[in-house]
C-alpha cells in the first residue's frame, strides 16, 4: 500500500542500498534509485520494484555538487518531493596512512561526506517547507572506533556521525529527524578485497559469530525511517553484531 512519499537512496543499485529499496518500497514508499556506475543493476531493480511501487533510477555522482542539484529537480518532476533520504553511497580503501595521497584522500571525504552534504542540502529545502522528513547516513562502525589502514575512511565517516548529530539538533525543530545506521562487516562487494581467512576472522572476532547482511541493515532503516522511531534523532544506531560496544 503506497504512502505517497519519496524515498531517495544514494548508491541504491547495490549491496546494501539495494536492500533498503526493496525494504522502504515494502513500507509504501515510491523509490528513487540513485546509481553512477551500476546502471543495469538501477535498470534492473527498478524494473524488479515498479511491481509493488512507483520507481525510477536516476544516475548521478554524489561527489558533484552541481549534478546532485540536477537530480533532486529530476526526482521532483518524476516522483514528487523527497521526503525521506538514504545517504548510502560510499566507497572504501585500505591503504598505510602515509601512502594515502591528495586524489584519494578527496575520493574518500568527497564521496563519503561531501556527498551526502549535498544530497541532505538539496533534500532540505523542501523538507523544512513541509515541516516534515526523516534524513538516515550510512556511517560505519570505523567511523566509531577507528580502523587502522583505514583512516581516510575512517575520517570520513566520524564526519558522517557528527554532521548527524548537528544536523539533528539544527532541524529538530522543523520536524526533520537526522539519524545514523553504523553497520558492521556485511557481506557485500566492498568486502571482495578480503580473502576468505580474513572474513572468517572477523566473523570470529564479532559476539553474535556471523557477518551482516544487507538486509540487517535496511531492517534498521526502515525502522528509524518509520513513525516508531518518532522520538529519535541524532543518534548513531549500531549494527555490528557486537564487534563494536
Ligand atoms: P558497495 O561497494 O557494494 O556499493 C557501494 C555503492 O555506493 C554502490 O551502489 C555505488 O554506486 C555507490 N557509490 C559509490 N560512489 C558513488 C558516487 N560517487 N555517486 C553515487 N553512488 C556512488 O558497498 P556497500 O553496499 O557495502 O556499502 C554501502 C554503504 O555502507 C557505504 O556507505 C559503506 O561505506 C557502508 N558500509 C559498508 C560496510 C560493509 O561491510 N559492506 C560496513 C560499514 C559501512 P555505483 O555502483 O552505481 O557506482
Amino acid at each position: 500500500m503506497s504512502n505517497n512519499k519519496v524515498a531517495l537512496v544514494t548508491g541504491g543499485a547495490r549491496g546494501i542500498g539495494r536492500a533498503i529499496c526493496c525494504s522502504l518500497a515494502n513500507d509504501g514508499f515510491k523509490i528513487a534509485i540513485n546509481y553512477n556506475n551500476s546502471e543495469k543493476e538501477a535498470l534492473a531493480l527498478k524494473n524488479e520494484l515498479s511491481a509493488i511501487t512507483e520507481v525510477e533510477a536516476f544516475r548521478c555522482d554524489v561527489s558533484d555538487s552541481v549534478a546532485v542539484k540536477g537530480m533532486f529537480s529530476e526526482i521532483t518532476q518524476k516522483l514528487g518531493r523527497v521526503n525521506v533520504l538514504v545517504n548510502n553511497a560510499g566507497v572504501a580503501e585500505q591503504a598505510l596512512f602515509t601512502d594515502i595521497t591528495d586524489e584519494m584522500w578527496q575520493r574518500m571525504i568527497n564521496t563519503n561526506l561531501s556527498g551526502a552534504f549535498y544530497c541532505s542540502r538539496e533534500a532540505l529545502k523542501g523538507m523544512i517547507n513541509e515541516k516534515n522528513g526523516v534524513i538516515i547516513n550510512i556511517a560505519s562502525m570505523w567511523g566509531e572506533v577507528g580502523a587502522s589502514m583505514e583512516v581516510h575512511y575512517s575520517s570520513a565517516k566520524a564526519g558522517l556521525i557528527g554532521m548527524t548529530k548537528a544536523l539533528a539538533k539544527e532541524v529538530g525543530l522543523s520536524g526533520i529527524r537526522v539519524n545514523a545506521v553504523s553497520p558492521g562487516v556485511i557481506l557485500t562487494d566492498m568486502m571482495n578485497s578480503f580473502s576468505e581467512s580474513d572474513k572468517e576472522a572477523l566473523k570470529e572476532e564479532t559476539p553474535l559469530n556471523t557477518l551482516g547482511t544487507p538486509e540487517d541493515i535496511a531492517d534498521a532503516v526502515s525502522f528509524l525511517v518509520s513513525d516508531k522511531a518518532k522520538f529519535i534523532t541524532g543518534q548513531v544506531l549500531s549494527v555490528n553484531g557486537g564487534f563494536v560496544i
